[in-house]
């Protein structure tokens, strides 16, 4: 008859918290690379797996010693103390998830994490910035840009191995793709399976290294990249060219490049959202009498026709003048704002004119 309980030093009621605890405090004290007892250490493994299950620990509190009469013989597999000495010595599918727990709780990380799935790295991305002007934005354009990137080697295709040549066997991991990497920790030794360094994973490397790349399979050389900003972006929006970064090693898939965009400054032309605003001064009988004037926009110069009566600050709007919308069809529209000047310096003529002009209670 067997007290897990007493074994871990708990009370019946110990939350999950507390049994990981007791069992974790246990576990470094007897264990037997530590001089500890190895029977009293696969006690306390026993009555952990009971009660830090909380399935299992139900049935226990139910049935008492029932387990001890039949202890999960069908499911051995998943004690991992269960055989002699080689408790950390897993195999492949023994669970680490509970360890893992344990190591959160107490470290704030696994130190060993399940198996490593995919090792293999793609190429690096790249980021560059590119300034375009305001005017840019309205056509759309395109930049040559020139990088200094790992790019495939047109050798060998990038699979690194000298035309002509056949793939072997990696002596390594001897065609598993994978190595055993082994971690002493307090708790034993833990095997973990990562990917084989030697091939990444393929399994196979060269009989013969490509001449050029060294088997790398990627050369770093100066390359152009040709990057189509469409028309209607906004400043600091970011452009993602999929496979224009830096090629992979072996064959391996390319990273991206970024673009960042940074739309100039416009000396005479303000945009907000997709509208473009500009001031436009008039002269005091052309805001009153009305003018047809001649204004730039970005799509060249228009004529404009100013009312008669036009107050200084009134917005005329030119529709479908502005910046192209980036996602949808249509442009955004151009605001003239009008500027009235007063003159400053008058003629004679001029002030005898004004002059006038008061008398008649203008
Ligand atoms: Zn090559
Ligand atoms: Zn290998």
């Amino acid at each position: 008859m067997k007290d897990y309980y007493k074994i871990l030093g708990i009370s019946k009621d110990a939350s999950s918290e507390e049994i990981k605890k007791a069992f974790f405090r246990l576990a470094q004290r007897y264990h037997p690379d530590k001089g500890g007892n190895p029977e009293k250490f696969k006690e306390i493994n026993e009555a952990y797996q009971i009660l830090g299950d909380k399935e299992k620990r139900a049935q226990y509190d139910r049935f008492g010693t029932v387990f001890e009469e039949a202890p999960f013989g069908a499911r051995r597999g998943e004690t991992p103390f269960s055989e002699g000495f080689d408790f950390f010595s897993f195999g492949k599918d023994f669970d680490t998830s509970v360890f893992e727990e344990i190591f959160e709780d107490f470290f704030g990380a696994a130190p060993f994490a399940r198996e490593r799935t995919s090792k293999r790295k793609r190429g690096r991305d790249i980021f560059v910035d590119i300034k375009i002007s305001l005017e840019e934005t309205f056509t759309g354009v395109k930049k040559e840009i020139s990088l200094e990137k790992f790019t495939t080697c047109s050798r060998c295709k990038g699979n690194g191995t000298e035309p002509g040549t056949r793939l072997k066997t990696c002596p390594s991991c001897r065609g598993a793709g994978k190595v055993k990497e082994i971690h002493q920790t307090f708790l034993g030794t833990f095997t973990r399976a990562n990917v084989c360094p030697q091939c990444q994973g393929f399994g196979r490397i060269p009989e013969k290294n490509c001449s050029k790349c060294h088997g790398e399979g990627r050369i770093k050389e100066e390359k152009k990249s040709v990057v189509s900003i469409p028309a209607g972006i906004s400043d600091k929006e970011r452009i993602l060219i999929a496979g224009e970064g830096e090629a992979g090693e072996k064959g391996q898939n390319s990273g991206n490049l970024y673009v960042r965009v940074y739309v100039m400054e416009h000396p005479y032309f303000v945009r907000r959202g997709d509208d473009i605003y500009f001031n436009f001064d008039v002269n005091f009988s052309q805001a009153t009498l009305g003018d047809k004037i001649d204004i730039p926009t970005l799509a060249g110069k228009v004529g404009l026709q100013i009312p008669s009566g036009t107050q200084a600050g009134k917005l005329l709007r030119l529709k479908g003048m502005g910046i192209p919308h980036l996602n949808r069809r249509g442009k955004g529209d151009m605001y003239v704002k009008i500027n009235v000047r007063t003159p400053q310096k008058l003629t004679k003529k001029q002030k005898e004119l004004i002059k006038r002009l008061k008398e008649e209670g203008i």
